[in-house]
């Protein structure tokens, strides 16, 4: 790989962390060229995980989470198209088409467009408000300024979103309740054991969960929404939050002959093609050998962008150790490494019913993850387990989450 000239100009689609991020980092190593940062939203790029925590629970306004500041746009300037959303991708020239007709051509080409909440929408109601955007977290909020103190408010899905938003609407002292249609929440994430290990989190928290719930229809009514269920009484709620995951949009690339195969396809250095790579939620890379994983958590976007920038310097960079957190009902979740959730589980530190523990997945004998829970130091001196290969017999042995 050519390092970046003064003379390249790099076109950025998506003017959301990774986009963002990779812009700062690239300026950071000493880059001069042009660059053109292309956002779909109004807004310069912001972050995402307050939206479901502090500006939810109403603690802080929107402009709070805003990344590329006035200070830090002066510190990494880029040509901002704010309100521009890519509509198709040449990659032979590198150029990129707008939706108000025009192009951009650049050198180089990356591609950080991020994912989208999953709609979830029935005949009586339309589509359910969803929270991914800074607008949408302004919606809810006004919504929620309308509704009695204390009211219900039905949150579908108890993943990651669903556990923050009824943690943050508990804080504003509302009812959420959580309707989760697996038998635990995270069950597709920590697997059964561990998943079983944080059952009681929502309702040690005054958060009332149901699990195992199908949804047959819910009805818009002048004053909320009336939940309807497979086998058990109608909810009656004041608003309601679809938390069900996300989709790509993948249509714009649909032509640009880029492999696509649930995520844009790159390879250890993030590449898609030559000159073109993808970063964060939207990237599909190889993770320790033949296997090829996408990640939609904050670091794993933050950690592509920092090692799209070295690459494209010319620096060699490892691979980063995927993280994500989360924090739902008064606890921090952490996890490092990308473990399947069959993979076997073992609780090296605290055990049930203890507000802190540590537990390890192994897949034929090799550690896979570190999973925590409020106990972040722990987690930290563990990252070694994941930074090298090491069996669990060699991980019980040396138990860094002593140190
Ligand atoms: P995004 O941040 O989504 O940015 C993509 C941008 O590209 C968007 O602004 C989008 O509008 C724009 N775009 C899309 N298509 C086009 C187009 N065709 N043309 C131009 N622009 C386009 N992760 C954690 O690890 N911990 C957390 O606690 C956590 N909390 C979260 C809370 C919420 C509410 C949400 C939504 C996410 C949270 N995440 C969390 C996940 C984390 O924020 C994402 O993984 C991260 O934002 C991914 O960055 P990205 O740049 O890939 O995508």
């Amino acid at each position: 790989m050519t390092p970046l000239r003064h003379d390249d100009h790099l076109v950025v689609v998506g003017a959301g962390l990774a986009g963002w991020r990779f812009c700062e980092v690239v300026r950071q190593l000493g880059f001069s060229g042009e660059i053109t940062l292309i956002g779909a939203e109004d807004r310069p790029p912001y972050d995402r995980p307050p939206l479901s925590k502090q500006i939810l629970a109403g603690k802080w306004e929107i402009a709070k989470a805003t990344l590329a500041s006035a200070e830090r746009l002066e510190k990494t300037p880029v040509t901002l198209r704010l309100g521009s959303r890519a509509t198709a991708l040449d990659v032979e020239h590198t150029r990129v088409e707008l939706d108000d007709g025009t192009r951009v051509a650049g050198t180089h080409v990356v591609i950080a467009t991020g994912s989208l909440a999953r709609s979830m929408s029935f005949a009586s109601s339309g589509a359910l408000p969803t929270l991914r955007t800074a607008d949408d977290a302004e919606r809810l909020n006004a919504l929620v300024d309308a509704v009695e103190p204390g009211a219900t408010l039905g949150i579908i899905g108890g993943g990651f979103l669903g556990a923050e938003a009824a943690t943050s609407w508990m804080a504003r002292g509302l009812h959420p309740v959580v309707l989760e249609a697996a038998a635990r929440p995270l069950l597709g994430v920590v697997g059964e054991e561990a998943s079983e290990w944080l059952i009681d989190l929502a309702p040690d928290f005054g958060v009332e969960l149901h699990t195992r719930q199908t949804i047959r229809d819910v009805a818009a009514r002048e004053d909320g929404y009336r939940i309807e269920f497979e086998g058990r009484d109608p909810l009656e709620v004041s608003l309601v939050l679809a938390a069900v995951g996300s989709v790509l949009d993948l249509e714009w690339l649909s032509g640009s002959g880029l492999t696509l195969d649930h995520g844009v396809v790159v390879d250890e250095n993030l590449q898609a093609a030559t000159r073109v790579a993808a970063l964060g939620d939207v990237a599909r890379f190889p993770y320790r050998g033949d296997e090829r994983i996408r990640v939609e958590h904050w670091q794993v976007a933050a950690d592509h962008a920092w090692h799209l920038a070295h690459h494209w310097m010319g620096h060699v960079v490892p691979p980063a150790v995927p993280y994500f957190w989360s924090d739902q009902y008064g606890k921090k979740i952490q996890m490092l490494g990308h473990p399947r959730p069959d993979d076997q589980v073992v609780r090296v530190m605290g055990g049930d019913g203890e507000n802190k523990w540590l537990a390890l997945y192994a897949r034929e004998g090799i550690v896979t993850g570190v999973l925590s829970l409020s106990n972040p130091r722990a987690l930290a001196t563990s990252k070694i387990l994941l930074d090298e290969t090491t069996t669990l017999d060699e991980a019980l042995r040396h138990a860094p989450w002593t140190a």
